[in-house]
């Protein structure tokens, strides 16, 4: 495949060839070379040529990237699989009407009939384990001084009883006889293209080259078994949702001495009744009576690690947001804290007494304001 020919050339069709002409030059390349008609030793490989050029060159975006890019754009781009997806071979195929004993003749068909079986390409060698999500949902009091917690997961692990092998203590899985314990075999079928050997899952074994005769009671031939374990996670302080914690080597069991997979906690911070978080910011309010909020005071206000003390200075206006320095949330590793800042309003009572009337008048004809309703009515 190294050195390949231009497209164009192949199906001798000019650049600017629109779509029907290119569906016609390759109809009438693919009757001359169909393996079915033409016994020439290169006919099969022809035929893949021409039916490769065809499929980039009768897509739209594959030709387009041709065009700019040459082979380059197209190898580096898609697999081979993906160059013949697009390609409706079965369509020109029933026109021509060769017939090709197997399938429709869609894309499954030319797919496998060019490269053969499955894209399992002999399943027998380490497989790393399964990587496992946990979610799980913290408090914002949580991120603020971390957490350490137990989390319980369901995971296949290596079966002790037969070390992962699968066959009972004291047996041994047996070669293969069918493939001689190379997990495939080779077998001739009749294709559109005329004879074709092909490499397959080898069906006694299932890929494996071995077959256990006699399986292992603790996990029924698997070599794995489910196991539910407990897990310490430590969340350190600081964390925000979305973020994740991974436990190396906490997933599933590896196949075959294949490494474990990760265990991946995913971390979910619920909203707090009290405090909006963004960072390493807090925010919150407060109401505070008028005469604290006009005299000046010294007020108490939640934080996420307790009460603290806010100083409101003399006449501060409803809205005004006051700053309590290093009582916002923790940087994740570092030792650094954020702000906490607090919106102070005045608080309105809903009841005053007769004598808070009293002096809210009196203070009000100080002030020479107005505060006896209009009447609306009688
Ligand atoms: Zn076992
Ligand atoms: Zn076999």
């Amino acid at each position: 495949m190294s050195t390949k020919r231009d497209y164009y050339e192949i199906l001798g069709v000019g650049k600017e060839s629109n779509v029907d002409e290119i569906k016609k030059a390759y109809r009438k390349l693919a009757l001359k070379y169909h393996p079915d008609r033409n016994k020439d030793a290169d006919a099969e490989d022809k035929f893949k040529e021409i039916s490769e050029a065809y499929a980039v060159l009768s897509d739209s975006e594959k030709r387009a990237q041709y065009d700019r890019f040459g082979h380059a754009g197209i190898d580096g781009q898609y697999s081979t699989e993906d160059i013949f997806r697009s390609a409706n071979f079965g369509d020109i195929f029933r026109d021509l009407g060769i017939n090709f004993g197997f399938g429709g003749g869609g894309f499954g068909d030319i797919f496998n009939a060019f490269f053969g079986g499955g894209r399992s390409s002999g399943s027998s060698g380490p497989e790393r384990g399964r990587d496992i999500r946990h979610d799980i949902t913290i408090t914002l009091e949580d991120a603020y001084k971390g957490l350490e917690t137990e989390i319980h997961v369901s995971r296949n692990e290596r079966c002790d009883a037969c070390g992962g092998s699968g066959a009972k203590p004291g047996s041994k899985p047996v070669t293969c006889t069918t493939c001689n314990g190379r997990g495939q075999v080779q077998h001739v079928r009749q294709t559109m293209f005329g004879q074709m050997a092909q490499i397959g899952t080898c069906p006694k074994c299932r890929g494996e080259g071995k077959i256990i005769e006699q399986p292992c009671e603790g996990c029924r031939g698997r070599g794995s078994v489910t196991k539910r374990r407990t897990i310490e996670v430590k969340i350190p302080p600081g964390v925000e949702s979305g973020m994740h914690l991974r436990l190396a080597g906490e997933g599933e069991a590896g196949v075959k001495g294949g490494s474990s997979g990760h265990l991946y906690v995913i971390i979910a911070v619920k909203p707090h009744p009290m405090f909006k978080r963004d960072g390493t910011g807090l925010y919150t309010q407060i109401d505070v009576p008028f005469p604290q909020m006009a005299l000046g005071a010294e007020v108490e206000v939640p934080t996420i690690d307790g009460a603290e003390k806010l100083k409101i200075p003399q006449g501060t206006k409803t809205g005004t947001v006051l700053t309590l320095s290093g009582k916002g949330m923790p940087r994740l590793n570092s030792g650094f804290k954020g702000d906490l800042h607090v919106q102070v309003n005045v608080d309105v009572p809903d009841k005053v007494t007769k004598e808070q009337r009293e002096l809210l008048k009196s203070l009000a004809d100080t002030m020479n304001v107005d505060v006896k309703p209009k009447r609306l009515f009688g």
